[in-house]
């Protein structure tokens, strides 16, 4: 199997990894308590800049 990502914009394979803290954190939807957020990490194409992928490194910590 293949670990290799490609970007499905411009087909690189570079990528870098930012993270955007403060307001911009992922909270439960569901509850207007926020200590429970999370830092969201954006994989960003190094060729094109698009945002391939977007996520939090605990999903299951927002349940
Ligand atoms: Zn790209």
């Amino acid at each position: 199997m293949k670990n290799e990502e490609k970007c499905p914009y411009c087909g690189a394979n570079q990528f870098v990894e930012g993270k955007q803290e403060g307001y911009a954190t992922v909270s439960p939807i569901s509850k207007t308590l926020t200590f429970k957020s999370q830092k969201l990490y954006h994989k960003i194409c190094l060729e094109c800049g698009a945002v391939v992928k977007s996520y939090v490194k605990n999903p299951k910590k927002i349940v």
